[in-house]
């Protein structure tokens, strides 16, 4: 089912690979009918995670960029949208001789050739796949039979399939197998057969359930495997390692016994280890679906590990600010991040908390749309810009501070097209942006349609906002030299931030306020 965490299952198995110096290279297939992820509503599906080449796609494909340290493109997230599109353009062009084209064998031919040439192309020696949705779901059937499909032409000995499952707990506090047993039915009315379980539950798997399952699933019993419930889901690879599910595995794909590099058990130690605590106020939307900000929590995450504190994120909803702001009053953060955003709602809540920051020297992170209503904020109180506002979200403003820019407000009336993935970005010298990345010329990845109005740049300057990156008129940095850490990016650093590479702004952010905190 949904929920389970099969995302992180799957990347902690291609983590315990890695680990042990295999190159492996993820796919995820969604087997839902948009093409990807871009036009889908966080508040149902979690954030839209961005990839390098500007493909917005499943968050699943952060944990992938994340626990195996990859930089992945399109082409590893299959959609039954994208496959399709391929097959019907073939169609079109009369590449299928007239034949007529069916689900079987086209649509699974399709599948497969994907899978093969992205596993080819980037040298893989296991190609991690991981296909969304469950057992018996009509839209997940045709990415199903291309893998039985698969098992046969790849050899038994190339292909590892691993069932994912959900072992409930009932009243008396019994693991209950029943469900695996009959989605392990279900699969087999499908012609597959899992050479591995993983028991998804909320406590370790008991020897009974894990001898039940094996015993009724036809899976060896090293097979077997438990992933229950973790403080932290950095811990879900170092459970698989103590159940020695890498050596399983590498038996199973005739690998070689390799010793692990222990990169991850550092990492997860030195999580376990923080000495200190910060409070940040995250002022954004959707707060009650904390998936919708999961790059920014794990980019958190990572900074705090570097500076060695826990990083205790507090969720403000903008909107609730605009009626009562002692939810940030009485906070005391130490920091306070705004984050990206489209639309209207919250927005004033928004500019109130940026204000209350930048007026109270507490350190302040704003990211995409962060960043935008930061110039808003300094143009309506600092610049005297009375009603400044984003053309996004006040079409009436007398100052339209953020705004498509020139050359792209006439190619379009649709509001724009996104600027999507890596862009280069220039920083100035002798800034906080310098400082953090220690370079002069970073690559970021962006999603965003509208920007800083170059019109008023000159203005802000002269009122002390400093933008300390840019690409020709476009500005992506923003920085105060008068406040501790004031410090806002057009683009989302959160993409590119990695467990032992956190992200420049983020380390930043967190150091300074926990400076801030200890300053008190
Ligand atoms: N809505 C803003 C824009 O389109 C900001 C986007 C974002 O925060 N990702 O430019």
């Amino acid at each position: 089912m949904s929920g389970l965490g099969k995302g992180i299952t799957a990347a902690s198995i291609g983590r315990i690979l890695v680990e042990r110096g295999y190159k492996v290279v993820p796919i995820k297939i969604d087997p839902y009918i948009n093409i990807d992820a871009g036009t889908m509503n966080p508040f149902q599906h979690g954030e839209v995670y961005v990839l390098k080449d500007g493909s917005e796609v499943d968050l699943d494909l952060g944990h992938y960029e994340r626990f195996l340290d990859v930089d992945l493109t399109g082409e590893h997230n299959i959609t039954t949208g994208k496959i399709y599109r391929e097959v019907i353009e073939k169609e079109r062009k009369g590449e299928y001789l007239g034949k007529t084209v069916q689900i079987i064998p086209h649509i699974t031919d399709e599948i497969k050739s994907w899978i093969r040439r992205v596993a080819n192309a980037n040298g893989a020696d296991v190609c991690l796949v991981e296909i969304g949705g469950t057992v018996g779901d009509i839209e997940s059937m045709p990415f199903l039979e291309a893998v039985r499909q698969m098992h046969i032409e790849e050899g038994h000995n190339n292909l590892v399939l691993v069932h994912v499952t959900l072992v409930p707990i009932d009243k008396m506090g019994e693991q209950k197998t029943k469900p695996t047993q009959h989605s392990v039915k279900a699969l087999r009315e499908l012609g597959l057969q899992p050479d591995a379980i993983v028991g998804r539950c909320l406590e370790p798997l008991t020897q009974e359930s894990k001898d039940k399952i094996a015993l009724f699933c036809d899976v060896p019993r090293e097979a077997v495997v438990s992933a229950h419930d973790a403080e932290d889901i950095y811990e879900v690879p170092l459970m698989l390692e103590e159940e020695s599910f890498h050596r399983y595995l590498e038996l199973k794909l005739s690998l070689e016994d390799r010793p692990s590099g222990n990169q991850w058990k550092m990492i997860v130690e030195r999580l376990h280890n923080l000495q200190k605590e910060v409070e940040i106020a995250l002022v954004g939307k959707y707060t009650n679906v904390k998936d919708s900000y999961l790059s920014i929590r794990e980019a958190l995450k990572h900074a705090g590990i570097q500076v060695g504190t826990r990083v205790n994120i507090h969720w403000v909803e903008a909107e609730h600010l605009e009626t009562d702001f002692r939810l940030i009053e009485d906070l005391k953060p130490d920091g306070i991040l705004v984050p990206g955003g489209f639309g209207e709602r919250g927005t004033e809540g928004k500019i109130m908390a940026i204000k209350y920051a930048r007026e109270n020297n507490i350190p302040f992170l704003g990211i995409c749309f962060g960043f935008q209503m930061a110039v808003v904020e300094f143009s309506r109180h600092v610049a005297g810009l009375k009603d400044a506002h984003s053309m996004e979200i006040d079409k009436e403003t007398p100052h339209p501070v953020i705004d498509l820019l020139p050359e792209q407000r006439d190619i379009t009336q649709l509001g724009g097209t996104m600027r999507l993935g890596d862009h280069e970005v220039y920083l100035e010298k002798d800034s906080m942006a310098f400082r953090l990345y220690g370079t002069l010329s970073i690559v970021e990845r962006h999603r965003h349609r509208y920007e800083v109005n170059p019109e008023y740049v000159p203005l802000l300057q002269e009122k002390g906002l400093r933008f300390t990156g840019y690409i020709g008129n476009r500005m992506e940095i923003l920085e105060l030299d008068s406040h501790p850490f004031y410090f806002a990016t057009q683009f989302h650093p959160e993409f590119k931030s990695r467990p032992y590479r956190p992200s420049p702004p983020f380390v930043g952010f967190v150091t300074a306020s926990l400076a801030s905190q200890e300053g008190q």
